[in-house]
């Protein structure tokens, strides 16, 4: 059965009962719907209980189908659940992107999903929308403020803000605007982004309280005057407008596994070219409700897993208890050099070639003071001998590793790795930070690039280097890095696999996300604008003339 089928014939509860089981009344959710509910944002506040557990799961750099991080996620908070743990899971949000191009939903897949399956992976609660509409409209307020008395100056060859769509479209990679004529608008060149790469994605996410979303929206650089100057939104007086296009978007959305475990699934910047975390407020509140909060963070740990490290636990003031490694036979075979039409195959010595890509990634989450356990997500096509290759190289490594079967089986195929999960959240630890956000602009990257991807360092381009100067006089060098990169590799060329050493990373340029609170580092070729594949999703999407939908995943 498909993803989709499975979801399909599935029994949720409704919301109320989802909510009550983690002691939300009806005042305290507002429902879309009979499955989704809208949680009130007063659950973001206060200190959580210091015994309430964060656990992290994150992956080995994957195949272009994904390692099922969301998957064995999911099993994860429903194994947690069975054991009577009272358990949240906090994931992201999915975007259209990867829904109607390539990789897929956000929704896990097999016997550990969430649900309504087909909602979630579309309009949803319509958060992806609202911030799409913000940010279109502030670009609209720009535009109109160049072609009016522009009394600051503005300099329409020097605006940065771009607009954003929420699908992969790369005829408006770069665009031009402002064409017809005196009283249509100011020509200037410029392009979109999807709307999960945008500022306003990130600050929706690291925001802790309405307060919170507008100080960081009201610091967003627009642009510079003709004087070189940053010119913000507040400057500008757009805040409360943009403001209020995200009251409701910012309130994290609830719904539900397969099992019924509570799951608040909000916002969704990617991890390659964002920072890849959910919002600061769904990890709160899961963290104020719930003994054990599941989140995940986008790709391996040398992105998504990075960046919530060194930039969203700042922001939550907590890190995680336990970090999951997600690893599978055939992205090591991937990382070995196995075609990718062929990764059914049983081949160890791929396997053994790729391996060092799993200890790469250990070694990360260990740098930083965190328990491990690797969770090896079982394929039908694997080999017992491929997956004891895993296991032993794991345990040569004195970390733990368990096969897990959530996509066949789960919560109950994933009920070994809950239990290794509990025992490790125990464990008390000392977290080591990456830097320091007072370390200059490249001692950051390199930092990154040394310690996390394992090169030699960064490179940064003439223009980079230009940027980083000029940020550190404007004050912004003790902002925490983003690095835009490939998820393929551990550097920034997609084809070099497995744990490479002998690389350097090219930083060609920096964008300054001073709402987010960091600095984008764009490295290699990665585009903040993907472009859909030769066979998009979307062919093979089908609606019969009941509205049945088949072949989302
Ligand atoms: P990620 O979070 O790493 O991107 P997902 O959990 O979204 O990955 O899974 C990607 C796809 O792989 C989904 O369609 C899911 O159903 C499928 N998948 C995940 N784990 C398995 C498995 N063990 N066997 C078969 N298919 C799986």
């Amino acid at each position: 059965m498909t993803d989709l089928e499975i979801a399909q014939q599935a029994t949720m509860k409704p919301i109320k009962d989802i909510a009550a089981q983690i002691g939300l009344g009806e005042d305290d959710i507002e429902p879309y719907g009979k499955y989704k509910a809208k949680i009130s944002t007063k659950f973001e506040h206060g200190t959580p209980d210091p015994n309430h557990k964060l656990i992290l799961v994150t992956s080995i750099n994957p195949t272009p189908a994904g390692e099922g991080k969301s998957t064995v996620l999911v099993g994860l908070g429903d194994a947690l659940s069975s054991l009577d743990k009272k358990t949240i899971i906090a994931i992201r949000e999915p975007s259209m992107g990867p829904v109607m191009g390539m990789k897929g939903g956000a929704t896990g897949g097999g016997y550990s999903q969430v649900m309504p399956m087909e909602d979630i992976n579309l309009h949803f609660t319509g958060d992806m929308s609202a911030l799409t509409s913000a940010n279109n409209t502030l670009a609209a307020l720009i535009d109109n403020y160049i072609q009016r008395d522009n009394e600051l100056d503005l300099d329409p060859k020097r605006i940065i803000w771009k607009r954003v769509l929420d699908i992969n479209d790369r005829a408006l990679r770069n665009t031009i605007t402002g064409l017809g004529g005196i009283s249509q608008g100011v020509p200037r060149e410029t392009g979109f982004d999807i709307t999960a790469a945008s500022e306003l994605m990130a600050i929706l996410c690291l925001a802790t309280s309405i307060a919170d979303l507008k100080t960081r929206i009201s610091r967003i650089v627009v642009g510079y005057s003709s004087k070189r100057e940053p010119i913000t939104v507040g400057q500008l007086g757009f805040e409360d407008a943009i403001t209020i296009l995200l009251k409701d978007a910012i309130k994290p959305n609830l719904a539900q596994t397969l099992a019924h475990t509570p799951a608040i699934i909000h916002g969704g910047p990617f991890a390659n070219i964002a920072h890849g975390c959910n919002s600061v407020a769904a990890t709160m509140t899961g963290l104020n409700l719930a003994d054990y909060t599941v989140t995940e963070s986008g790709f391996g740990s040398d992105l998504g897993a990075e960046k919530f490290l060194d930039i969203k636990a700042p922001q939550l003031g907590k890190t995680p208890n336990a970090v999951v490694i997600v690893a599978t036979v055939r992205a090591l075979k991937y990382n070995g050099g196995q075609a990718k039409d062929a990764l059914q195959e049983e081949n160890l010595d791929a396997l053994k070639t790729g391996m060092p890509n799993l200890l790469r990634h250990i070694a990360n989450i260990k740098r930083y003071g965190l328990p491990v356990v690797v969770a090896i997500n079982h394929f039908v096509s694997d080999t017992q001998a491929e997956l004891d290759l895993i296991k032993k190289a794991v345990e040569a490594d004195d970390t733990t590793a368990v096969i897990t079967d959530s996509w066949a089986k789960g919560g109950e195929g994933t009920v070994a790795l809950a239990e290794e999960v509990i025992k490790a959240a125990d464990t008390d630890t000392t977290f080591n930070k990456l830097y320091d956000n007072k370390d200059s602009i490249e001692d950051k990257l390199n930092a990154v690039v040394t310690n996390v991807y394992g090169g030699r360092k960064a490179i940064l381009s003439k223009k980079a280097a230009r940027q980083a100067k000029q940020f550190t006089d404007l004050g912004w060098g003790n902002l925490p890095i983003c690095i835009a990169k490939t998820q393929y590799s551990l550097s920034d060329d997609p084809k070099l696999l497995g744990a490479p050493t002998d690389f350097d990373i090219d930083v060609r340029e920096l964008v300054p996300k001073i709402g987010a609170g960091f600095i984008v580092a764009l490295t290699g070729n990665i585009l903040t604008m993907p472009g859909l594949p030769k066979v998009p999703a979307a062919v093979n999407m089908h609606i019969d003339d009941d509205g049945k939908i088949e072949g989302l995943f």
